[in-house]
């Protein structure tokens, strides 16, 4: 073989994510990527299921977002965002509010998801203090089997069990926990018990409260679940009854994923902050958003500090901001809600047949997220072995096996690749 697919050298320096120095998981080595396709140094193919964890949604090395990094390259790749300006910047923010919620008016660029979690738990803090002079309101609330990410504050919002809560222990901050909604998206009827917890923690702790914050629509990475849109709507309603600022974090639901631009429209209901990443690049550069209201924004800069508190280095980056309007240029030109309900019915009908084994809990789709929930945790290494030599490039987490593959998939591929999911959970 001319080169390892499994590097020898990586194995013993590179910490890849949530794996052993001692025992790691298998890593195979991508010579490149193209269209739908990983390329292994080995020369092996694999059809890409992952869209590398929700990103790349046009695909790689596609013509378009290599022109406008090209082009943005020759110009500046970088300049600070402290007094300086740019127009990728202003075309991208442009770009965002047409897209975005009627009533968000201030955009926050920020480095990554976690980072855009970080700056709206911050800015939900210091609007509420602002609001009403009181520094105790200042702690969070969230639903169970979410994900928001791996920084400090982001880790303390994801789910206490399959997060990292155990692992930190009382380094990390105590937020406020109620369940999942339980009633499935696309239940005739909404359990209106999903919501009374809430209404409890409101009555007891909202005076505690800067935010509650969650992934609408669809939880990710912590769970892959879908619930009922009524159930935003019930907790919009006490948000502001009780006078707590909703975030809706749409860093993996945002940008068509679910079969809308963002997952709120499935509910109609617009949160006061917004946070975006993953697929804002289309998958080429690490870039995130934070979107609020002017009276969010406002109510900050009038408050003790009079300015938002954060400021990254790489704030607004003009290579990525360039790259991300052409993404969402691409998203503009085609009828993406055509698109998606095309690959939807194809991941639906794909996936059916894994829906009657024996190990096999549950069967979920909703736009290009296609999810088969097993009895039992799955093994990832030896799950990604056999996937490797099935063709195809898919990480199950948990007891989910899941595929999000980019929009430009091929019927032709996207049949392979659901036939080769259901054919791997079989022998599970
Ligand atoms: C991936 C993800 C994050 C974290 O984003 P990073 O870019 O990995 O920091 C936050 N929230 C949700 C919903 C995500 O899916």
């Amino acid at each position: 073989m001319a080169c390892e697919v499994h590097d020898s050298w990586d194995r013993e320096h590179l910490w890849h994510p949530y794996t052993s120095t001692i025992d790691p998981l298998p890593t195979y080595k991508v010579e490149r990527a193209d269209g739908c396709v990983l390329t292994l140094a080995d020369g092996r193919r694999l059809i890409d299921g992952m869209s590398s964890w929700w990103c790349t949604i046009h695909g790689y090395n596609h013509p378009r977002l290599n022109a406008a990094a090209t082009d943005q390259l020759g110009r500046m790749s970088h300049v600070m965002f402290g007094g300086l300006t740019h127009e990728p910047a202003i075309a991208l923010g442009k770009l965002l509010l047409e897209m975005a919620p009627p009533s968000m008016h201030n955009i926050f660029y920020a480095d990554s998801g976690s980072v855009a979690v970080e700056v709206a738990m911050k800015m939900a803090v210091q609007a509420a203090i602002a609001a009403s002079g009181d520094h105790s309101r200042s702690n969070f609330a969230t639903i169970r089997s979410g994900y928001h990410g791996d920084t400090w504050n982001a880790m303390s919002v994801c789910d206490p069990v399959t997060g990292m809560h155990g692992a930190f222990g009382p380094a990390l901050p105590v937020r406020y926990f109620v369940p999942q909604p339980r009633s499935r998206f696309d239940a005739a009827a909404f359990d209106p018990a999903d919501i009374e917890p809430v209404e409890r923690l409101f009555e007891a702790h909202a005076p505690e409260l800067a935010a509650f914050i969650l992934e609408p629509i669809v939880q990710g990475a912590g769970g892959m679940w879908m619930y009922h849109p009524e159930y935003l709507r019930r907790l919009r309603a006490l948000c502001d009854r009780y006078g707590v600022l909703l975030i809706f974090d749409e860093i993996a639901t945002g940008f068509w994923r679910t079969g809308r631009r963002f997952a709120w429209e499935w509910a109609g209901v617009e949160p006061d902050i917004m946070c975006v990443g993953k697929g804002l690049t289309g998958g080429y550069l690490t870039m995130s958003a934070v979107l609020t209201t002017r009276d969010v924004a406002d109510t900050i800069s009038r408050g003790e500090a009079g300015v938002m508190m954060h400021g990254p280095t790489f704030m607004a980056n003009p290579l990525a901001c360039a790259i991300a309007c052409e993404s969402l240029r691409l998203l503009a030109g085609q009828d993406m809600a055509a698109c998606i309900a095309r690959l939807e019915s194809r991941i639906r009908a794909g996936l059916e047949p894994a829906r009657g084994l024996d190990a096999v809990a549950d069967v979920r789709v909703l736009g290009t997220i296609g999810v088969v929930e097993m009895r039992r945790p799955v093994d990832v290494g030896e799950f990604q072995r056999r996937c490797v030599d099935a063709g195809v490039w898919i990480r199950p987490f948990g007891r989910n096996v899941y595929i999000m593959p980019p929009y430009i998939i091929t019927d032709e591929q996207l049949d392979y690749l659901c036939h080769a999911l259901v054919e791997l959970v079989c022998d599970l």
